[in-house]
């Protein structure tokens, strides 16, 4: 059994010999940045109900509800890129990450400089009135929020969406189908921060180990899938992620 050291040392071997990696994030990698995860103990499925708040049907309910959720998922504290955000950036800068396939909504990987990113769920940079059809920014839509305000649009309607996914949503089928693509091309393939459970996005780590890519996954706990992975680092991402790209640093020729 392998040490947290080894395991960073083994990783950074892979990740320096790779030609294509791709970077697969969800929910923990801007835990660090105080954007709390959905699941696992302190996830906000202890506290709200997904159907009521983060579902199409209960959007078009209430969208209230959805509003004052999304307030805590991304206004509590103001987010700012991590350091796990900004190693994947620079992993992508040294050439050797040729994709960032992510869950997050949150925007945080371009923050930090990341350039190829393939955001499954979409993201909350555009709100659109599902009335006028007028569309909004995320800083016109986070000075609302931020006093307090209702969330309506200048015609009145209650309905403003922002272009992320919904429970009950297909994801946006260009995005879908050019993550595939990067997870059967790839030779090395990288989870970091998701728990594995929601598809079809948790599939994509089997599309890269059939096609013979190394599997690596850093994560704070367990997944069902870390049996799949060839390296298995349960660690906080900030921590774990700028030591793999110093290893990387000292490894690569
Ligand atoms: P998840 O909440 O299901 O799982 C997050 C995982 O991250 C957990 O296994 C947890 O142990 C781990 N984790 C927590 N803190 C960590 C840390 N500091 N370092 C490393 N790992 C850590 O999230 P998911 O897998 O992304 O999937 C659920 C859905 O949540 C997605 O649909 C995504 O759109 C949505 N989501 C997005 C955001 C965001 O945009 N930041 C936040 C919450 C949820
Ligand atoms: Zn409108």
């Amino acid at each position: 059994m392998w040490g947290i050291d080894e395991k960073i040392e083994v990783a950074g071997e892979i990740i320096a010999n790779a030609r294509h990696a791709v970077v697969f994030t969800g929910a923990g990698v801007s835990a660090e940045s105080g954007v709390p995860t959905f699941r696992g103990k302190d996830g906000l499925w202890t506290r709200y109900d997904p159907e009521e708040v983060a579902s199409i049907t209960g959007f078009r309910r209430n969208p209230r509800a959805f509003w004052n959720f999304s307030k805590e998922l991304l206004l509590k504290k103001k987010a700012e890129p991590n350091p796990a955000h900004y190693a994947i950036a620079e992993l992508e800068e040294m050439g050797i990450v040729k994709a960032v396939i992510t869950q997050n909504v949150d925007m945080l990987h371009q923050r930090a400089g990341s350039k190829v990113v393939y955001e499954l769920h979409g993201s909350m940079e555009f709100v659109d009135c599902l009335d006028c059809g007028k569309t909004y920014r995320w800083d016109e839509i986070e000075k609302i929020l931020e006093r307090d305000e209702d969330m309506k649009c200048q015609c009145g309607c209650p309905y403003l969406k922002p272009r992320v996914v919904l429970f009950g949503e297909q994801l946006p089928a260009d995005v879908l189908s050019a993550s595939i693509e990067e997870s059967k091309k790839c030779d090395v393939f990288m989870v970091v921060g998701s728990s594995l459970v929601v598809y079809p996005a948790a599939n994509l780590p089997m599309y890269a180990k059939n096609s013979g890519a190394k599997l690596i996954i850093v994560n704070a706990e367990r997944t069902h899938a870390d049996d799949y992975f060839d390296v298995v680092i349960h660690g906080r991402a900030g921590e774990v992620m700028p030591r793999i790209v110093e290893a990387v640093k000292r490894l690569r020729r």
